[in-house]
């Protein structure tokens, strides 16, 4: 496999698409094209570059209409859907043997494209960044970060990598199975992990945003957060079965002891205070694994109703339609057998 990987490469015959999710980027957007066309430029003769704007407010569509031509292309999502679904409307339209996701803000460091291409070209079909460094973020966000993965590991069977982001290559049989994946509560970190996969990850430094601020407050990553939890475990549904039978345990022995002491001793219990301190325990207890419920019945309504992941509002230069690349016809020399 890797053999024809190597000659892809070296003959530059790969088709490499690149994923950039826009959203209020147009005071990076120019130079950022500019500088991953130069990259792909030295790895490629055909490239894409596929442009998603997911509902700016600044003028990030208008700069991306300047640049779409050529292998430049342009989707205007038509609200802001969230990262998630701007990177699956890329995957969904892009066509290269290769694709490769990566941030418009230079947080992500373009020149790590060709130790990714090494990488795949050794046969890794997911080549991921792992960010070395978190400096730029709060000690409570790191920490918050750490203990969510930890958690999360230990509640799901995925192995997801602390620390790696969207900053990926994926080979074309990577994208598939992550096309094939229909769900509309999408958290794509999980989802890297569930497809599978030969794959690697390369440390790297997360560079300060060249301009404008990230779009991530704490509400979004809190909901994000929660979608990862209840798309990949069930352990917080079964977890109250357990709470459940433990209280009634408890119950039945407070009982029994009551019981014994008032009948058998004599002693009268003094009631009022204890009642109500229990009313509320158990009020609170059994809130809580009704907001548990609550939070899986959401995302069920969310997926029974089977609306769009997102709505394209427009396509530009997509007209030719996707250009075809040697990698993906069956019986041609530089091909191989897909699995
Ligand atoms: N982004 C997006 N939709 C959103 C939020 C962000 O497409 O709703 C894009 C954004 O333009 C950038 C990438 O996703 O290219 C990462 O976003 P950001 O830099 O805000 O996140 P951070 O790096 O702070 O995690
Ligand atoms: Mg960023």
């Amino acid at each position: 496999m890797s053999q024809s990987r190597e000659l892809l490469l070296n003959s530059k015959q790969v088709f490499i698409s690149c994923i950039v999710p826009v959203h209020n980027e147009a005071a990076n957007l120019v130079d950022f094209v500019t500088s991953l066309q130069n990259e792909l430029t030295k790895h490629a003769v055909t490239y894409e570059i596929i442009l998603i704007d997911d509902g700016s407010n600044d003028n990030s569509f208008t700069k991306g209409l300047l640049l779409a031509s050529g292998k430049i292309r342009l989707i205007k999502l038509s609200r802001n859907f969230g990262k998630e679904a701007a990177l699956t409307a890329g995957l969904d339209h892009c066509s290269g043997d290769i694709v490769i996701l990566i941030d418009a803000d230079f947080q992500h460091p373009i020149n790590l494209i060709p130790e990714f291409l090494k990488q795949w070209k050794l046969g890794y079909d997911m080549v991921y960044g792992i960010c070395s460094n978190r400096d730029h973020e709060s000690w409570l966000k790191r920490f918050i970060t750490k203990k969510y993965y930890h958690f999360l590991k230990s509640i799901s069977k995925i192995n997801m990598v602390p620390n790696a982001g969207d900053f990926r290559l994926l080979d074309r049989k990577v994208v598939n199975a992550l096309n094939s994946c229909n769900e509309r509560n999408r958290y794509m970190k999980g989802l890297y992990a569930w497809v599978g996969f030969n794959n690697i990850g390369i440390p790297f430094t997360v560079a300060p945003r060249a301009h404008g601020k990230s779009s991530w407050n704490f509400a979004r990553l809190a909901e994000l957060a929660i979608t990862g939890i209840t798309s990949f475990s069930n352990v917080p549904l079964r977890i109250w079965s357990f709470i459940g039978f433990f209280i009634a345990c408890c119950a039945f022995f407070a009982a029994s002891w009551i019981f014994i002491k008032t009948l058998v001793l004599g002693v009268e219990l003094p009631g009022y205070a204890s009642i109500m301190v229990t009313i509320f325990f158990f009020c609170g207890v059994q809130l809580c694994s009704i907001g548990v419920l609550g939070e899986y019945i959401a995302k069920i309504f969310n997926e029974v109703k089977q609306r769009p992941k997102y709505i394209i509002d427009q396509k530009i230069n997509f007209s030719s339609g996707p250009s075809v690349s040697m990698y993906n016809i069956p019986n041609k020399s530089l091909t191989e057998p897909q699995v």
